[in-house]
C-alpha cells in the first residue's frame, strides 16, 4: 500500500486546495475515466478507483486531516476508506456526486432542457386571389404559455415548488448495475427536478396554460398550396426567458371555380358560340387582376377558331414568388353548338350548310384537278 499514489496527485490538485477546486477536479477526472466511457480498459478502471478513493478521503475533513499528517499509512487502520474492492461499491459511494454532476452544472444529462422554445405549426387556408397577390392575415396560435398566477412554477400562491426528493432536483436518476451506470429520467418529477406539493389552481400545477394569441402573418404574392412560411420567434416561448421557437404556417389554397392553377399560370375555359368561332370575335374571358373589379379581359378570337384551341395571354397569370413578373392566363376555347333552334335559325343553318358543302365540294374539285 506504500506504493500508492499521492491523493492530491491522483486528482491533479495542489495540497491545501479548496473544497470547490477538489470537487471540480474530481468531476473532471471521474468523467474522463468513467467505465462507461472506457469499456474494457483495465487501466482506466484502476485510475477510476484511484480518483474515487482520493476524493473519498480528501472530501472528508477528518480523513483529509489524517492523510495530510500521516499520509496513506494514517488511513490504513480502522479509519481507512477501505471497501473499494469492487467497483460497484465505488458507485454506491459516488451516487450523489454523479447525480449532482448530471444535474446540468456540467452540461450533462439533466441539462437536456431545451435552450430554445419549440416550433409551432399551423395551417392557413387562403383563397386563390389572396395567394396570388399576397395578403396579411391575423392568425390564431394556441400554445402553452407560462401560467401568470404562479409565474410558471406550478405552485399554489404562497407555496413554492420543491426539489424532487427522488432525484434531488437533478431530473435524472442514475443506477449502477455492475460496471454500467444507467441514467434515466426521474419517474417522480419526469425530469423537471421539481415537485409541487400544493398545485396552482389555475394551471393544475403544470406551470403553463394553453393560450391563444394573434400573430400577423404576411403571405407573399405567388404563394402556393403546400408551401410553408416561417415566422421567426413566434413559436413556443423559451424556458426561463430563452429564445422562442419559430412558427411555421402551412399554406392551403382553396379551389376556384373559374381557374385552375398551374404554377404561375392560370388556366381558364371559355365557351364561345360557333358563329363567333367561325367568324372571329372579341370575347370576354375570366381573369384575375390586382384590381378586384377587373373580372374579365377581352380576347380576340381569329376567324376559324377550333374547339379546344388554346390562347396564351402573357402577364395575366399569377405573380412569381421570386418577383420575376407574372405567369400567363391560358384560355382554352370550347365552341358551343346551339341546341334549341328557332325556325328562322334552322332555315339559316340549312342555307349555310348548303353553302359550306358547295364550297367544300368546289374546293375538293380544285384540289383534285391540280
Ligand atoms: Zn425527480
Ligand atoms: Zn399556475
Amino acid at each position: 500500500m506504500s506504493s500508492k499514489r499521492c491523493y492530491y496527485e491522483s486528482l491533479g490538485v495542489a495540497r491545501g486546495c479548496a473544497g470547490d477546486e477538489l470537487r471540480k477536479a474530481y468531476r473532471r477526472e471521474a468523467l474522463k475515466h468513467h467505465p462507461d466511457r472506457n469499456q474494457g480498459d483495465a487501466a482506466a478502471e484502476a485510475k477510476f478507483k484511484e480518483i474515487n478513493e482520493a476524493y473519498q478521503v480528501l472530501s472528508d475533513d477528518e480523513k483529509r486531516r489524517i492523510y495530510d499528517q500521516f499520509g496513506h499509512a494514517g488511513l490504513e487502520g480502522g479509519g481507512g476508506p477501505g471497501g473499494f474492492d469492487g467497483i460497484t461499491d465505488v458507485f454506491s459511494h459516488m451516487q450523489d456526486l454523479f447525480t449532482e454532476m448530471f444535474s446540468g452544472s456540467m452540461g450533462f444529462g439533466g441539462g437536456a432542457r431545451p435552450r430554445r422554445g419549440g416550433d409551432l405549426r399551423i395551417q392557413q387556408r387562403l383563397n386563390l386571389r389572396d395567394a396570388a397577390f399576397g395578403c396579411k392575415r391575423e392568425v390564431s396560435v394556441r400554445a402553452p404559455a407560462p401560467c401568470g398566477d404562479c409565474q410558471g412554477s406550478g405552485a399554489k400562491a404562497g407555496t413554492k415548488a420543491e426539489a424532487c426528493p427522488q432525484c434531488r432536483g437533478a431530473g435524472q436518476v442514475s443506477n449502477a448495475r455492475g460496471f454500467v451506470m444507467f441514467t434515466s429520467t426521474c419517474p417522480r418529477c419526469h425530469g423537471a427536478g421539481r415537485v409541487v406539493r400544493h398545485a396552482c389552481t389555475t394551471c393544475g400545477g403544470q406551470g403553463a396554460v394553453e393560450r391563444a394569441r394573434k400573430v400577423n402573418v404576411t403571405f407573399p404574392a405567388g404563394i402556393d398550396a403546400g408551401q410553408r412560411l416561417r415566422v421567426p420567434g413566434q413559436g413556443q416561448a423559451g424556458p426561463n426567458g430563452a429564445t422562442s421557437g419559430d412558427l411555421y404556417v402551412e399554406v392551403d389554397v382553396e379551389g376556384d371555380a373559374r381557374f385552375e392553377r398551374d404554377g404561375a399560370d392560370l388556366v381558364t375555359r371559355v365557351h364561345v358560340p360557333f358563329t363567333d368561332a367561325a367568324l372571329g370575335a372579341e370575347v370576354p374571358v375570366p381573369a384575375m387582376e390586382p384590381q378586384e373589379d377587373t373580372t374579365h379581359l377581352s380576347l380576340s378570337l381569329p376567324p376559324g377558331t377550333q374547339s379546344g384551341a388554346v390562347f396564351t395571354m402573357k402577364g395575366h397569370g399569377i405573380p412569381r414568388l421570386d418577383g420575376r413578373g407574372r405567369g400567363s392566363l391560358v384560355v382554352v376555347v370550347q365552341v358551343e353548338v346551339p341546341t334549341a333552334l328557332s325556325a328562322r335559325a334552322r332555315e339559316l343553318l340549312s342555307e349555310l350548310d348548303a353553302e359550306l358543302k358547295g364550297e367544300a365540294t368546289s374546293t375538293r374539285r380544285v384540289a383534285g384537278e391540280k
